[in-house]
């Protein structure tokens, strides 16, 4: 069996972070039956795929708000 590392992430997801793999699967490379030995808890951070969905939500709103806001060449079209 391989080593895993469970880490939970502040947003409530976990993913399994493998800290060794055992010799049948560097022979194989096929997945075995996984041995969570460590437990770590990432209070500050969110999942990748949290991540990329808050990017998703807010990215584009985000810019195109600053780029209203900070370009007189749009708040001159919008003033028309
Ligand atoms: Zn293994
Ligand atoms: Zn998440």
């Amino acid at each position: 069996m391989c080593n895993f590392t469970q880490r939970e992430y502040s947003c409530g997801h976990y993913r399994w972070i493998a800290s060794q793999w055992c010799r049948e699967y560097t022979l194989t490379h096929k997945r075995c039956q996984p041995d969570v030995t460590d437990w770590e808890y990432k209070a500050e951070v969110i999942c990748g795929e949290c991540k990329a969905k808050a990017r998703a939500l807010h990215g584009p709103y985000v810019a195109w708000e600053g780029m209203i806001k900070r370009s007189p060449l749009i708040e001159r079209l919008l003033a028309l």
